[in-house]
């Protein structure tokens, strides 16, 4: 039986990046095989779609960072057909064949059961991007901040990460500032909770090493001088969740906000999370996580249109988050 996939090869005139037909022969080793029914489109998708990315650490890869489905075959005696599971991260779409596939054969360590009172849909809506808004909540959190420290700033609010940071924050109590180029999106962030929007551009220019102090906590999706510039505007004690780099990659700040204020600057990595922190993360999203804020950020595409979607999310057009249904 032959199954559909997304696939990256590198031969010597580069990379080419297509839909393919696979067989059970070719997946790669794991004690557990697993019927793909969903898959999701993150930035990091975009970037092995596009086959221009170093994203991808060994050919030929299957694309997919995330995917959810249900146990078709197992070796272990924690999984059993017809568990429904979901994986992200662990380099899927990397070093390990990923979502976009019809079949999935991995290492059962990995997998989650899928949590309780959420649907597979729901939890590819949620996927790495909603997955790493709860990392950098919780990260927040474990800073000893509250919302009675002050507001909190979203960055790429727009996104994945910054719409459902936006959710969670918000429904916490938090103060949410959501920083955004797009502001005919103004009333969708205030549907999922902003108080007050502001404009990407009052952060992505080089500013001063101190700035007025503003917000007690920031989840980060854009890096860059807009990273700097939201270190050197938090509050005294608080602390930032760098998660992502949509703006850059680089970090031009100083160690003014560090040593003057005692601002915290926290890393965010997602895929390669410890286990008791990446279920705890999933229990939070499963109880905390307003499902019709979800839906409202969620748009699901056909598996034939990942293409199409991986070039708008490079592009800054994409609203939320996607999810993708295999067929
Ligand atoms: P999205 O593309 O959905 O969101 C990114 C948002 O950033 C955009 O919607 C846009 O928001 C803003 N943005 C885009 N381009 C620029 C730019 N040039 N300058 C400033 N802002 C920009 O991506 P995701 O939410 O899926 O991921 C966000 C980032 O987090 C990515 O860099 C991704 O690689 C990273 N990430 C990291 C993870 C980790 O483990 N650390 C896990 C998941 C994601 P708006 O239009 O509102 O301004």
């Amino acid at each position: 039986m032959t199954f559909r996939a997304v696939r990256a090869d590198k031969t010597d005139a580069g990379q080419t990046v297509g839909f393919v037909d696979m067989d059970d022969a070719e997946l790669m080793d794991g004690d557990v095989t697993i019927r793909v029914t969903h898959s999701t489109v993150n930035y990091k998708d975009g970037l092995t779609l596009s086959g221009k990315s170093a994203v991808i650490r060994r050919f030929p890869m299957v694309l997919g960072i995330d995917l959810a489905g249900v146990v078709e075959t197992s070796r272990r005696p924690d999984f059993a057909p017809g568990d429904e599971v979901i994986l992200n991260g662990h380099g899927l779409s990397e070093t390990h064949f990923g979502g976009y596939a019809e079949k999935a054969r991995v290492n059962g360590d990995w997998l989650i059961k899928l949590p309780a009172g959420l649907t597979r849909a729901e939890a590819m809506a949620i996927g790495t991007a909603g997955y790493t808004a709860m990392l950098a909540l919780m990260a927040i959190e474990r800073q000893g901040l509250t919302p009675s420290s002050g507001p909190a700033l979203v960055t790429g609010a727009a996104g994945g990460v910054g719409s459902t940071a936006i959710s969670l924050l918000a429904d916490k109590g938090w103060k949410v500032i959501a920083s955004t180029g797009r502001a005919s999106e103004s009333e969708y962030l205030k549907g999922l909770g902003a108080a007050e929007i502001i404009e990407r551009a009052t952060l992505s220019a080089p500013g001063k090493p101190l700035g007025k102090e503003q917000w007690a906590a920031a989840v980060d999706s854009v890096g860059s001088t807009t990273l700097a510039n939201v270190l050197a505007q938090t509050r005294y004690g608080g602390a930032v969740a760098a998660c992502g780099l949509a703006g850059g990659m680089d970090l031009p700040t100083t160690v003014a906000p560090f040593i003057l204020r005692g601002v915290t600057l926290v890393g965010i990595d997602s895929v390669h999370c410890p286990t008791p922190r990446r279920l705890e993360a999933w229990r939070r999203l499963a109880a905390e996580l307003d499902r019709a804020k979800l839906a409202a950020m969620t748009e699901t595409i056909p598996f034939d249109a990942v293409f199409d979607a991986g070039a708008r999310i490079l592009k800054g057009e994409t609203r939320g988050r996607l999810v993708v249904t295999i067929p």
